[in-house]
């Protein structure tokens, strides 16, 4: 048969498959499964969102190709929300672009400003995403392992002289997935820093900014000055208005990293469906009541899930931000033999911290997005375990 392409053949191997394999060995006997694997909210996107777009779709102008970079009216709802969340100035016509969800601009930016042999940075943990479009683009990912001692920051100083010269890209993303670390406007200060004297670009991405239940709201790299010179950030609807299915994001920025990517996204798709922007100016500018609503119930969940969590002797790496626990396997097992034994016991499936990276093994991630009925059952479950 047609063999692969070595780009496919050199992606990392599915480390999710034997929890898969075992996940539907329980279904077929009829257990009731749990699933904390997944990072996708369970509540229904917000109804004025949705009858945004019942109103837009029936819009004959929205019917035709969009403008590939975006609707101006969304961008400049963008504009206008980090004015209002972040106090960041950003012209909608050169500083941001819309993309068809968060992940498709984070796979395609490398593509923009990477030839082959060039090094990207990449976290580990971390969502998979930025080292599959590193190997897309021929790049080659070098690996920051977040480590707790460091509050899950990257050592980016440590940086061999050798690699920073052939280095182009950093990722961050903070509040982050998989370990729910925040990182401060000090630590963007000194990386934006570190990042004009080493000429990199930093690409950060901030899907969970709206997920937190703090005082302190997670800051933007963007507040901080020089910002601009080297920063593109990568934002979406998904996680803070539940609109993982909806597909809409935006990158925002520095004008040369955000045409970079404009470039690329020209010759591979033709923009993001026009009445789902529109829906998506109603989203940004909700009131803020209508976001409060969402994050109490994620705190309380989170709350309910920790206090188990103790109480069985685990320990959950403390944070005020995301919709995911991240907790240390007891001593003895790695994070793939724990994680089956919640399967085996409990009924409950959860992530194994090496499917995020080698970085990751020793944890597990819980994701709080399931119905707090099912959440609260989960809870019961883990309160019966013998560790
Ligand atoms: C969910 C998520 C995204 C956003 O994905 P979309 O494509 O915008 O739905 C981006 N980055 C991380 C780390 C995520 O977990």
């Amino acid at each position: 048969m047609f063999e692969y392409s070595q780009r496919i053949k050199n992606l990392p191997p599915y480390l999710f498959a034997e929890i898969d394999r075992k996940k539907r060995e329980k279904l077929s006997q009829g257990v009731d499964l749990i699933d904390l694997g997944v990072g996708d909210p369970d509540m229904p996107t917000p109804k004025p969102i949705v009858d945004a777009m019942k109103k837009a779709v029936e819009k004959p102008e929205h019917h035709k190709y969009p403008s590939y970079e975006g609707m101006l009216s969304f961008r400049q709802a963008v504009a206008n929300w980090y004015k209002r969340r972040f106090d960041v100035e950003l012209d909608p016509a050169s500083e941001v672009v819309t993309l068809i969800g968060s992940k498709e601009g984070i796979a395609h930016f490398p593509l923009a400003f990477i030839n082959p042999g060039d090094i990207v940075l990449c976290p580990d943990p971390a969502y998979p995403v930025y080292k599959i479009g590193t190997l897309f683009a021929g790049g080659e990912p070098y690996l920051l392992p977040l480590k707790e001692e460091n509050g899950f920051l990257p050592d980016f100083k440590s940086v061999p002289k050798d690699v920073l010269k052939r280095a182009k890209i950093m990722w961050v993303n903070y509040p982050n997935n998989p370990t729910s670390a925040t990182a401060t406007v000090d630590f963007y200060r000194e990386l934006v820093q570190w990042a004009r004297e080493n000429n990199i670009i930093v690409a950060s991405d901030l899907a969970y900014s709206e997920i937190y239940f703090g005082e302190n709201r997670p800051v933007s790299i963007l507040q901080v000055e020089g910002a601009m010179d080297v920063a593109i950030e990568f934002h979406s609807l998904s996680k803070t208005f539940n609109m993982t299915g909806w597909r809409l994001g935006m990158a925002v920025g520095n004008k040369n990293l955000v045409a970079g990517l404009g470039k690329v996204k020209t010759n591979v798709d033709s923009g993001q469906f026009q009445a789902i922007q529109e829906a998506g100016i109603t989203a940004l500018s909700l009131p803020e009541e209508e976001v409060q609503n969402i994050r109490n119930t994620y705190k309380e969940r989170r709350q309910a899930m920790e206090k188990a969590l103790q109480e069985v002797g685990l320990e959950v790496y403390k944070s005020d931000a995301t919709f995911y626990l991240w907790v240390k396997v007891p001593k003895g097992y790695s994070s793939a033999e724990f994680v089956s034994r919640l399967l085996d016991e409990c009924g409950i499936v959860c992530t194994p911290g090496n499917g995020f990276g080698e970085h990751g093994e020793g944890y597990f991630r819980i994701s709080l997005t399931v119905p707090t009925q099912r959440l609260l059952e989960a809870v019961d479950r883990i309160k019966k375990l013998k560790l």
